[in-house]
């Protein structure tokens, strides 16, 4: 992923740093994905067939040959962000209201048992000085999701970036998600979903406008 907008700035931190090492502040970016070239997925194939065999499981049944192979392709899939191009925009029309887009899908692997975990966020901003193309702000949440995560630092990795890159003056990051390592074993929570929020700015002080935006995401819109 990299940045790009009209008017220089500062590389997007944790993410394709130019100019050293991102700043890890509490809300920073965390550990990030796996470097592409310490992939290697033949090794991670032979490690997939032992794991299965150590768990017991036979591999002999037609159609489960080729599984160790397919389980490092699926995991290596779920660890590699999509790259792009966080383009921005001068917000030109000083355009102050509420941009949010609701029910970006989720799909992260959770760090403790490496299950997934997959749900929805909403994501919004009260614009400064930039302003930045919708679909990205999925992009954003799929950068931080595709690595081993816990929602609570997802949520405000989201959050800081949006929060740093557009200089808003309010950023409100929403994830609503299911656990499989909740629901499928251990307490088998089945159905149980986990929400986790992130106010940054004036949200984080601004009671009203914290309801307004609370609203906007997950009461008065469709989709609920
Ligand atoms: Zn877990």
């Amino acid at each position: 992923m990299t940045v790009t907008e009209q008017q220089p700035s500062e590389p997007l931190r944790g993410l394709a740093p130019v100019h050293g090492p991102p700043p890890r502040g509490e809300h920073g970016p965390g550990p990030v994905g796996p470097d592409a070239a310490e992939v290697d997925l033949d090794a991670a194939e032979s490690a997939a067939r032992d794991f299965l065999r150590h768990l017991g499981v036979s591999l002999a049944p037609e159609g489960m040959e080729q599984t160790p192979g397919r389980m490092a392709r699926a995991y290596a899939e779920l660890l590699a962000p999509r790259p792009f191009q966080l383009t921005t925009f001068p917000n030109e029309h000083g355009y102050a209201d509420f941009v949010i887009a609701r029910a970006i899908p989720v799909h992260s692997v959770c760090e403790h048992h490496f299950l997934p975990f997959t749900g929805i966020a909403h994501v919004g901003y009260l614009p400064g000085s930039r302003i930045v193309g919708l679909s990205k702000l999925a992009r954003v949440v799929e950068h931080f999701a595709r690595r081993p995560q816990v929602q609570e630092r997802l949520t405000q990795q989201i959050a800081a970036l949006l929060t740093e890159q557009l200089g808003a003056d309010a950023v409100g990051v929403v994830i609503e998600a299911e656990h499989l390592c909740m629901t499928l074993r251990g307490v088998q929570a089945a159905g149980s979903t986990t929400s986790t929020s992130a106010m940054l700015g004036s949200l984080s002080k601004d009671a009203d406008l914290r309801r307004e935006f609370l609203s906007l995401v997950s009461l008065s819109g469709p989709g609920r």
